[in-house]
C-alpha cells in the first residue's frame, strides 16, 4: 500500500538537463517543486576526480553511470513480424541513471536545429513535390519555428558553456564559422576548442575540396567561465575521457554543476534520489493528472506524490514508456495508423572511414569531447540538391576525435588478423597513426518504426517493458551511400598510407554496438491532437497539467545531436508553464 504524501505544485520525473532546467526555473518562479530521480547523487569531488574517474572497466564496460537493465530495459525488433527480445546489456545507446542524467557522461556537441527540421514536410513538398516523400514516411511539420526557439537556444548555450565560432550573427556571415547556420543573436559564450592535428588535416582537405569546415560547437569549456547564473566552469583539460565519464575539471556543461545545484539551494525545491516513478495518475474523467506513484529502490517502499502538475523529464525513451504505462493518450497502431503514443520513433545513421598515416602522431589519448571539425555542406544547406539522389534528410561530416578510449580504441587496417601476434604488432604500429572521418545522418519517421508495450516481458516492478520496433529504410540507405562517397573522396585526397574506406550501411539495425544516445520521437509535438501527443509547448493534448520534455517530442531525427533543442525546449516550456499557472488550461486550442 503506497503512502500518500502532501501535495506539491509540481513533480518533476527525472533530473537531467530537462528536469534540472525546469526545476530551477519553476522553483525560482515560486512554485513548490519535488524532483524524483531514480539514480544516486554524485559529485565531481567524490566521484569524477582523478585518478578514480579514469576507469574504462567501470564506466565503459560496466556502465556505472547508466541505466541498470536488470531493473528495466526495452525489447527490440526490426519489424512487426519478428518477436522482440529484451536488451539485457546496454549497447546501441547509454541512457543515464544518476543525478544529472545522461549529460554527466555526454560529449557535449551542441547544435541548433533549424526550420529545415521544424518545417520538414512543407519544405520538401515545396521543393520537390508531394510524391518525393514516400507514402510510409510519416514526417510532419513540428508546429514551431527557429525564430521562436532562437532566444532559448541562446539561453541554453550560455548556461552550458558552449565553445564555438558563430557562422551567422543577425544575418551576417562570419568568417571561420558555419556559413549555413541560421542567424543567431550573438557569438557563442566561449571561443572554439584548440584544434588537434586530425581536425586540422580534415579542415585543410575539406577546404581544398570546396567545402566549408568549421569547429564543432561543444559543451567543453575552452577556458574558465562563469555562466549567467553564476555557475563556475574550469577549462577543458583535453583529458581523452569525456564521453561516458564525468568531468574531472567541471569543464563539461552538465546539469549537476549548473542548474541542479542552484535549484537545490532554493527552499521551494526538494530532490528525492533512488525514487523510481512507476506511473502518472489521472483524475476520474482523465482530463488532468493528479500526481505520480514511485518506489524507493533502496527499500521497496511505495509512495503516492500528489501534484498540481507533472513534468516528465525521464529521457526520451522513458518518457514514452511512462505515458504508455499510465494510459495517457491513445497508443499508436501502425496498421490502422491511428493513435499517437509511440508514433515516429527515430534514430540516426552514419558511415565512417579510418585513415592511417605511417609516422604521424595524432596523440588520440588527448582530446576533448568535441575535438572535431565539421562540414554542413550536405546538411542544413538547401544548396545541396537532394532531388537527383532521391532521399529526404541530411548528413554532416566531421574529422577529428570524439573520445577515443585509451584502451578500447585499437584501429588497424582492414585485413589485419583480429587476434594474436600480427594484431598486436598492427595495433602498436597504428595506434598513434590513425584518424577518423565520420558522417552522422538523419532518420526520417516511418509508419512501422514505433514503440508499444511488450506483451511478454516485464520489469522489476512487474510492468510491461517497452517494445521498440525499428529499422533503417531505403531512404536512409540511399543517404548512407552518398555520405560514404563524400567521406571517401575527402579521405583519398589526404593520401593516407592505408585507408579503411567508409561503406554505406546495408545490414538491419542492431542494438549491440554503441552508436548514439540520440533516440527521438514517441510522444511528438505538433499542431493537432490527431497527429501529435503534445502541443508546441510540450503540453499533453489529453491532460493539460502534464508536460513531457525531451527528444521524445521530435517528430523525426536530424543528423545533428539532439541536446541543443532539448535544452532550448526545456527553457521554452518553463516560460510556457509560468504563463500556464496564471490561467490553467490548454495553451493551444485542440
Ligand atoms: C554517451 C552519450 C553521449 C552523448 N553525447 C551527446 C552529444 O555530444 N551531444 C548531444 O546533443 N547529446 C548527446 N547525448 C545525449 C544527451 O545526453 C541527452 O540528449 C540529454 O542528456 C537528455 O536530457 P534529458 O533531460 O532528456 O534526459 P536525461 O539526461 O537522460 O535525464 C533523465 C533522468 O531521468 C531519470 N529517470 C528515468 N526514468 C525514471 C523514472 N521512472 N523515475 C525517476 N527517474 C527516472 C534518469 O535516471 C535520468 O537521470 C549523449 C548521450 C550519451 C549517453
Ligand atoms: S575532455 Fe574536457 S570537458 Fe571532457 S571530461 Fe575531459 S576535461 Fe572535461
Amino acid at each position: 500500500m503506497a503512502t500518500k504524501l502532501k501535495e506539491v505544485d509540481v513533480v518533476v520525473v527525472g533530473l537531467g538537463w530537462t528536469g534540472g532546467i525546469l526545476s530551477k526555473e519553476l522553483a525560482e518562479a515560486g512554485l513548490k517543486v519535488v524532483a524524483l530521480e531514480r539514480g544516486a547523487m554524485r559529485s565531481t569531488e567524490k566521484d569524477y576526480s582523478v585518478p578514480n574517474i579514469r576507469d574504462e572497466l567501470r564506466y565503459v564496460v560496466r556502465h556505472d553511470l547508466m541505466q541498470n537493465t536488470a531493473r528495466d530495459t526495452i525489447t527490440v525488433r526490426n519489424n512487426p513480424s519478428q518477436e522482440a527480445l529484451p536488451m539485457r546489456r546496454l549497447g546501441s545507446f547509454l541512457p543515464g541513471e544518476v543525478v544529472g542524467g545522461s549529460a554527466v557522461h555526454w560529449s557535449g556537441h551542441t547544435w541548433r536545429w533549424t526550420d529545415m527540421e521544424f518545417k520538414v514536410r512543407s519544405e520538401y513538398e515545396q521543393r520537390y513535390g508531394k510524391n518525393f516523400i514516400p507514402a510510409d514516411m510519416t514526417i510532419q511539420d513540428w508546429g514551431i519555428s527557429y525564430d521562436e526557439l532562437e532566444p532559448y537556444y541562446d539561453k541554453f548555450e550560455y548556461t552550458a558553456a558552449i565553445s564555438g565560432k558563430a557562422g551567422n550573427i543577425k544575418g551576417e556571415i562570419q568568417p571561420g564559422g558555419n556559413p549555413f547556420e541560421a542567424p543567431r543573436a550573438r557569438e557563442y559564450p566561449l571561443p572554439p576548442l584548440t584544434p588537434i592535428l586530425a581536425s586540422e588535416m580534415f579542415t585543410n582537405a575539406a577546404k581544398n575540396a570546396g567545402y566549408h569546415p568549421f569547429p564543432r560547437p561543444s559543451a567543453n569549456a575552452s577556458r574558465a567561465y562563469t555562466n549567467p547564473d553564476g555557475s563556475k566552469f574550469g577549462a577543458c583539460q583535453y583529458c581523452g575521457y569525456c564521453q561516458r565519464f564525468g568531468c574531472e575539471a567541471n569543464a563539461k556543461g552538465s546539469p549537476h554543476i549548473t542548474v541542479i545545484p542552484i535549484a537545490l539551494k532554493n527552499p521551494n525545491f526538494e530532490l528525492r534520489t533512488h525514487s523510481w516513478v512507476t506511473k502518472v495518475l489521472k483524475d476520474s474523467d482523465g482530463k488532468k493528472v493528479t500526481g505520480v506513484t514511485y518506489t524507493n529502490i533502496l527499500n521497496g517502499e511505495e509512495f503516492e506524490q500528489p501534484a498540481g502538475m507533472v513534468l516528465l523529464c525521464a529521457y526520451a525513451i522513458n518518457n514514452v514508456h511512462l505515458m504508455l504505462l499510465s494510459g495517457i493518450g491513445e497508443p499508436y497502431d501502425p496498421v490502422a495508423q491511428k493513435g499517437v503514443i509511440g508514433r515516429n520513433y527515430c534514430y540516426q545513421t552514419g558511415a565512417g572511414a579510418t585513415l592511417f598515416f605511417e609516422g604521424r602522431h595524432f596523440n588520440p589519448f588527448m582530446n576533448a569531447g568535441g575535438s572535431n571539425a565539421t562540414i554542413d555542406d550536405f546538411n542544413i544547406s538547401w544548396g545541396f540538391d537532394r532531388g537527383p539522389h532521391n532521399f529526404v534528410g541530411a548528413y554532416n561530416v566531421s574529422g577529428g576525435f570524439n573520445t577515443v578510449l585509451p584502451i578500447g580504441y585499437r584501429p588497424v587496417p582492414r585485413g589485419t588478423p583480429q587476434w594474436g601476434k600480427a594484431w598486436k604488432a598492427a595495433t602498436a604500429k597504428w595506434y598513434q597513426a590513425a584518424m577518423v572521418i565520420n558522417a552522422s545522418g538523419s532518420v526520417m519517421a516511418n509508419r512501422y518504426n514505433c514503440y508499444d508495450l511488450d506483451p511478454t516481458y516485464r520489469n522489476a516492478f512487474g510492468q510491461p517493458l517497452m517494445r521498440m520496433t525499428f529499422d533503417y529504410q531505403p531512404n536512409e540507405h540511399r543517404m548512407g551511400e552518398h555520405a560514404a562517397k563524400t567521406i571517401n573522396n575527402i579521405a583519398k585526397s589526404m593520401n593516407p598510407t592505408r585507408l579503411n574506406e567508409a561503406t554505406a550501411r546495408t545490414l538491419p539495425w542492431t542494438v549491440v554496438p554503441y552508436q548514439s544516445t540520440h533516440n527521438t520521437g514517441g510522444t511528438i509535438m505538433g499542431t493537432n491532437p490527431r497527429e501529435s501527443a503534445l502541443n508546441k509547448y510540450l503540453q499533453s493534448w489529453d491532460c493539460h497539467n502534464l508536460f513531457v520534455v525531451g527528444a521524445n517530442v521530435f517528430p523525426h531525427n536530424a543528423s545533428y545531436n539532439p541536446t541543443g533543442p532539448v535544452g532550448a525546449f526545456a527553457y521554452w516550456t518553463a516560460d510556457a508553464i509560468k504563463t500556464y499557472v496564471k490561467n490553467p488550461g490548454l495553451l493551444v486550442a485542440a
